[in-house]
């Protein structure tokens, strides 16, 4: 729906909450492209394995509401889990295939939670627009899946991942980092920063690309001699639409990476050009 000034009427960023300047860069896409913001803030229970994070993950309420509205939100949408999921609630929003893939293949059930609480959302908001981070690129891939099979009239609008000034993508989980966890972390955005670099001098064979994200992390681990190294969950070049590895890098190649540094579970992509 648009209205008088051709702007779609409501954009939706969605949210776990712990919001930070990643968020706030959504919030604005949404500000300044349609005429009503609604930020909805909900730590989905469903998307968490039963030995995850979701009792303390991180809730800070009052400053999200105070930050989605300094960056443009009209609306916040906070609802209890009891709202969202009612006594008895056995409907599930699964996307086969691409829900099984990169984190859905080591987070089984994550992203059933993710499509079954976004189309919950979009059922509840109606946005013409929602937004999303490329930072969980296989999650935007499922969800694009997802509004394409139901059909659902709401666009989805992909934002830039956005960094910490020395490379690592902003996370709420970033806050559970010990100082040298902290400075492993950055194997990550090394590695997709060395894997754009070979792939911009030519460098296309998956092969080739991956060894060389495995390097960063070996070396980031032999910087470290005294600490738990950081664990590999999976490093990946596949098609960003099929999640399907492929062995030549062509433009809109995603290659994904997630590690575990710590008990801190972390991840970083680039599209490739
Ligand atoms: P979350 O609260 O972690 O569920 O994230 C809510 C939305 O913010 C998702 O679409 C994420 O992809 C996005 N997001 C999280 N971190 C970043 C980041 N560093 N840059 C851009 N978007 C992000």
């Amino acid at each position: 729906m648009e209205d008088a000034s051709n702007k779609p009427l409501i954009g939706l960023v969605p949210t776990m909450g712990a919001l930070h300047a990643g968020h706030a860069s959504l919030i604005r896409a949404a500000a300044s492209s349609c005429r009503h913001v609604a930020v909805s803030i909900f730590v989905n229970p469903t998307q968490f394995g039963p030995h995850e994070d979701y009792a303390r993950y991180p809730r800070s309420f009052e400053a999200d509401r105070a930050l989605a509205q300094s960056e443009g939100a009209h609306a916040i949408f906070a609802p209890s889990v009891e709202e969202l999921y009612p006594a008895g609630a056995s409907t599930f929003v699964e996307v086969e295939g691409l829900s099984t893939r990169l984190d859905g293949a080591s987070r089984p059930g994550h992203f059933r939670g993710v499509a079954t609480v976004v189309a919950k959302l979009f059922i509840a908001a109606e946005p013409d627009r929602a937004f999303f981070g490329q930072k969980d690129a296989a999650q935007v891939s499922v969800l694009r899946r997802m509004t394409a099979d139901l059909r659902l009239a709401t666009e989805i609008v992909v934002c830039p991942i956005v960094r910490d000034p020395d490379g690592l993508a902003l996370s709420s989980r970033n806050a559970y980092m010990s100082p040298v966890e902290r400075a492993q972390s950055l194997a990550l955005s090394r590695a997709v920063r060395r894997v754009e670099a070979l792939a911009a001098q030519g460098e296309r064979r998956a092969e080739a690309l991956i060894a060389a994200a495995r390097e960063v992390f070996a070396a980031a681990s032999s910087a470290f001699p005294a600490a738990p190294t950081v664990r590999i969950d999976f490093i990946a070049l596949v098609d960003w639409s099929t999640l399907e590895p492929v062995e030549i890098a062509a433009p809109g190649t995603l290659f994904a990476v997630a590690a575990w540094v710590g008990p801190t579970r972390l991840i970083d992509n680039a599209i490739l050009r």
